[in-house]
């Protein structure tokens, strides 16, 4: 697993990385936007992609 790939997706409400996902190559380069459960905001919230 290389480490450039790795990328962290964190809540847009409260800021907090919450999950790690690692980015596959084949897909366009674009940010990934997922609605997740933030265990902070205890509730189902924007996780957006941000670099370390
Ligand atoms: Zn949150």
């Amino acid at each position: 697993m290389s480490q450039d790939r790795l990328i962290k997706l964190s809540c847009t409400k409260c800021k907090r990385t919450n999950y790690w996902s690692e980015k596959n190559k084949k897909k366009v380069e674009r940010k990934i936007e997922l609605k997740k459960f933030c265990n902070w905001c205890m509730k189902r919230t924007v996780h957006k992609e941000s670099k370390k």
